[in-house]
């Protein structure tokens, strides 16, 4: 383990994580003039984007410099280097220096492939380590095999992983495992997982009962879209404690602490601005803003730069009752998703409670058909269980409206189909929330 924390202490780098926030920018600006340096000798991509902008990692000398001057990238960047020059690592680094391809989940497009560098990540050793993770435990990890060296965070904990695939063919295998080896977290359910135990639960296909299988966790990690209302219910009735979890930027990723009150970022391995989705002003606290991410430890992560996630947030920097000093975050919803309607902006997540609260649709999936931002006609696809309850389309329908309407203000048109029509858009552990037709 390459950590000193007490076993019985809450923080795994207490000194990093309850810094001072006007000592941890001076902290970051040491750090990030470090990774400018390394990034423009080991990217091409950003050599280029800077080059073009007649810019030197050396001629910036500040935080507030940086801000100012380096030019933002998205995906769309990445993807162009790939085409125009036959690159598959995007110039993100070059092959040379990559230790494992990771990539994007693809909800939203062509997956991007993220060359992570050679070292170890600190942030998911401290989100575990929070939950309760210890040297010696076992940890399940129940993740795509894509998403690169997993193995890694439990090393750094001196704690063993145990690996699944996130798909319910494992959900036999993992049970026995969990009963055998006794692992204190599980890394990661998502909603879809979480309803299609139920389902095996009700059916009786599963080995044993879900409550002796959670006994030994002390959390399980949500990853993917927004935990509904029916999830969280199950889960929580099995005995897991969820801890819900999101991307930073490609770069990093934040979860939850035991307060369950914001996630919490690593900023010491990651740049933070929230920003107008639209232009470049800074959002103050508590307003909804896009994150863009840079990595401080581009030699062990992904290099990037003033990345624009297209995630959008709310922020807080007030500590949190945990001592924790960093940023806590609560996404929102993705920044292509808003459609407004006659001047009411609304986002997959304004109309989420009001599509779980049908019976039939409890599920909690569902798609804003967009085709523009603004239009004349809120129209949502929802997905249901047409077996449940024996009630008809049309008062699954009428109920839909009813409640969509009491959350936004707006009556929508509903296309109904199965459930199982939208979990085949997956990656598996989330849908596309907006659809163009
Ligand atoms: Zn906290």
């Amino acid at each position: 383990m390459s950590h000193n924390a007490e076993l019985s202490t809450r923080m795994l780098d207490e000194k990093i994580e309850s810094m001072d926030r006007g000592d941890l920018r001076s902290y970051q600006e040491n750090r990030l003039l470090e990774s400018l340096a390394y990034v423009e000798r080991h990217s091409p991509l950003f050599a280029q984007v800077w080059g073009s902008a007649g810019l030197r990692a050396a001629d910036i000398s500040s935080l507030t410099e940086f801000e100012a001057r380096i030019p933002f990238v998205d995906k769309d960047t990445v993807r162009a280097y790939r085409t125009t020059y036959g690159d598959p690592l995007g110039g993100l680094r070059r092959m040379a220096d990559a230790s494992a391809l990771s990539s994007t989940t693809g909800t939203t497009g062509d997956p991007v492939v993220l060359p992570v560098g050679h070292g170890d990540g600190v942030g998911l050793a401290r989100d575990w380590w929070e939950i309760g993770v210890r040297p010696g435990d076992a940890v399940a990890f129940m993740l795509f095999t894509f998403r690169g060296p997993a193995w890694l965070t439990p090393h750094a904990l001196g704690a063993s992983c145990v690996l699944f695939d996130h798909h319910p063919s494992e959900f036999d295998r993992w049970c026995r495992a969990s009963l055998e080896l006794e692992p204190t977290l599980l890394y990661l359910l998502s909603g879809p997982l979480i309803m299609a135990m139920a389902h095996m639960e009700q059916t009786g296909v599963l080995p044993y009962a879900l409550a002796e299988v959670f006994s030994s966790y002390k959390g399980v990690v949500i990853g993917g879209d927004h935990l509904g209302i029916q999830a969280r219910h199950d889960l929580e009735r099995w005995g897991g404690e969820p801890f819900l979890h999101t991307a930073v930027g490609d770069v990093g990723s934040a979860t939850e602490c035991r307060e369950h009150d914001g996630l919490h970022a690593s900023e010491d391995t990651v740049f933070i601005e929230i920003l107008d989705p639209e232009g470049s002003s800074p959002v103050p606290d508590g307003e909804v803003g896009e994150l863009v991410a840079t990595n401080l430890v581009p030699q062990s992560g992904n290099p990037l730069v003033r990345y624009r996630s297209e995630d959008l947030v709310r922020v807080s920097t007030a500590p949190c009752r945990c001592g924790r000093t960093g940023m806590r975050l609560w996404p929102v919803g993705r920044k292509g998703d808003e459609v407004v309607i006659h001047g009411h902006s609304i986002l997959p997540m304004d109309i989420w409670r009001a599509v779980e609260s049908v019976p039939e649709s409890a599920a909690g999936y569902f798609q804003l058909i967009r085709t523009g931002r603004e239009m004349d006609v809120l129209k949502v696809r929802v997905g249901h269980n047409a077996t449940l309850g024996g009630r008809s389309p049309t008062s699954v329908r009428e109920d839909l409206i009813g409640a969509i309407e009491a959350s936004v203000g707006i009556a929508p048109e509903i296309d109904l189909v199965e459930n199982e029509v939208l979990l085949r858009l997956g990656p598996p552990h989330k849908i596309p929330r907006v659809a163009s037709s």
